[in-house]
């Protein structure tokens, strides 16, 4: 037994957070079962190979401010872990433009009228704001007070209603500055003129041009966070599925779950839970009071479906990924893995991601798979990137929980499930879907290590909470 009394913990999801926190528990001599519903691990990190090619879910660049963080990785990929400088454009107006937007190429590349009608409206809008303060209460007016009214009608705000499928009105203005990749109009404006350099306070430089890639695909992280738990004795259940979660109103005691149709329980001193919070308050048995359950099914995440697609052509573009705002185009991002390495796709030949948003049952979501496939390629040949017989190939996957969805209303419906959770002293949200943050992978693996740390040490607290929750950009 390890010192701080743990013997057995239940570590739930087998993605890069479940896994972090399996592998340090278990080198600290805790008795670890995760269980993961799929037959693989790595979650939302994981690769798939398929007829010689390798596919990630969407395009994952590997970053991190946390030196601990880069040196895991490097010590667990070696040489496989590979330097690449970030090439990403936008595809909107017919044509293609920088991202994150440049203000030179911007206001060259779009059409003259458009570009002097952007400016005119946004030196208005700043004239305005010497006289009333701006209030930054959504999404749309965090937007439109620092880029104008009509940069946001022709690109941010498409852009947004299309991967969030909500009017950006009601999204939260908090997450903005983590997720838009300029301060704002007037920032490009003056770099364009040379009249500002540096960072103006906006920490975004260190990841906006180099980040890290596995030589085999971003899964090779999970696998080898996989290797170093198991080699330290923990059990990683595969095709098992959390059916409930048991408690006694103070503890966690039990997890059951479901593997080849046969329901299990495993009894645990703590639990790790990586699951989506709205998961696993509904997991919870005896099941928890009604408001707390209606908070949990008025939480929503925005679902999104893949199209992988073989291409019989060495190339498509020189992108890791190109961003596709208009709304009649079903996608809203491709990507293209052989940029992020040359072993991801068979020699001579390339790979297309696309990545379309959407809520589960939707109109999208319901139609039919053919269909969403005919319209993917009209589209890329529309756009000039693809000609019709040069896909191969194709598959589908789904994601039911890919972004949390930061609606003006997400605080309180989290608080009420927090309270509720804060009830048992003996478990730790970490990770995306757990905590409801739109973090990445290199924060969700700190968070399961300090999921790990807190229960070593008995103090559960804020340190998982805290992983990236400054006020940075993520790209
Ligand atoms: C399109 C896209 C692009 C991204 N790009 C980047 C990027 O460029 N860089 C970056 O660093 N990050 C990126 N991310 C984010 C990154 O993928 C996530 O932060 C990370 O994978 C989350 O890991 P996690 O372990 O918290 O969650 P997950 O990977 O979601 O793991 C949770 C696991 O729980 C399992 N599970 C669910 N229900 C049950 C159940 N009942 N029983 C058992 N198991 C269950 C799931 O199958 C899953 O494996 C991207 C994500 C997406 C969707």
């Amino acid at each position: 037994m390890e010192q701080s009394g743990l013997q057995r913990v239940a570590v739930l999801g087998g993605g890069v957070a479940g896994l972090s926190a399996a592998w340090k528990l278990a080198e600290a001599g805790v008795g670890v079962d995760l269980y993961e519903a799929a037959p693989v691990l790595g979650g939302m990190a994981g690769s798939m190979h398929r007829n010689g090619y390798i596919w990630d879910f969407g395009p994952h660049r590997f970053h991190s401010a946390n030196p601990v963080i880069i040196n895991t990785v490097k010590e667990l990929l070696g040489d496989d872990l590979r330097g690449r400088q970030r090439k990403t454009r936008v595809y909107f107006m017919n044509r293609f433009f920088d991202y994150p937007l440049n203000a030179s190429n911007l206001l060259t590349n779009l059409p003259k009228s458009v570009a002097a009608l952007s400016l005119a409206d946004f030196m208005l809008m700043k004239l305005r704001q010497k006289f009333k303060p701006a209030v930054d209460d959504s999404f749309e007016s965090w937007v439109v007070n620092r880029f104008g009214r009509r940069l946001y009608d022709i690109y941010f705000g498409p852009y947004t209603a299309k991967v969030w499928g909500r009017d950006p009105k009601q999204l939260s203005a908090s997450w903005a500055a983590q997720r838009v990749a300029v301060v704002d109009l007037w920032d490009l404006l003056l770099r364009v003129t040379k009249l500002r350099r540096g960072d103006n306070g906006f920490h975004h430089s260190e990841f906006k041009d180099d980040f890290w890639y596995p030589r085999y695909g971003i899964g090779q992280i999970a696998d080898g966070l996989a290797e170093r738990a198991t080699a330290h004795g923990a059990t990683l259940h595969t095709s098992a599925r959390v059916t409930a979660v048991e408690h006694d109103g103070s503890a966690i005691r039990a997890v059951r779950y479901e593997m080849n149709g046969i329901e299990h329980i495993q009894e645990c001193d703590a639990v790790v839970n990586t699951l989506p919070l709205p998961l696993l308050v509904k997991l919870l048995r005896p099941e928890p009071p009604a408001e707390v359950l209606a908070a949990a099914n008025a939480l929503d995440y925005r679902a999104m479906i893949f199209v992988f697609l073989e291409i019989d052509k060495p190339s498509v573009t020189q992108d890791h990924w190109v961003y596709f705002p208009d709304p009649q185009i079903v996608f809203n991002r491709i990507s293209e893995m052989k940029n992020f390495s040359e072993d991801a796709v068979p020699s001579g030949k390339t790979s297309l991601t696309l990545e379309i948003t959407c809520d589960v049952g939707d109109e999208i979501w319901n139609t039919p798979e053919d269909e969403l496939l005919r319209r993917s390629i009209d589209e890329l040949v529309a756009c000039g990137l693809i000609e019709r017989h040069q896909v191969l190939g194709h598959f589908f996957r789904r994601l039911r929980y890919a972004y949390p969805t930061y609606d003006i209303e997400f605080e309180s419906k989290i608080g009420h499930m927090a309270y509720q959770l804060a009830d048992y002293g003996n478990l730790v949200n970490a990770g995306r879907q757990a905590l409801f943050r739109y973090v990445n992978t290199d924060h969700v693996m700190e968070m399961g290590f300090c999921a790990a740390e807190e229960l070593l040490e008995g103090a559960l607290g804020s340190r998982v909470e805290r992983v990236g929750s400054e006020q940075v950009w993520f790209g």
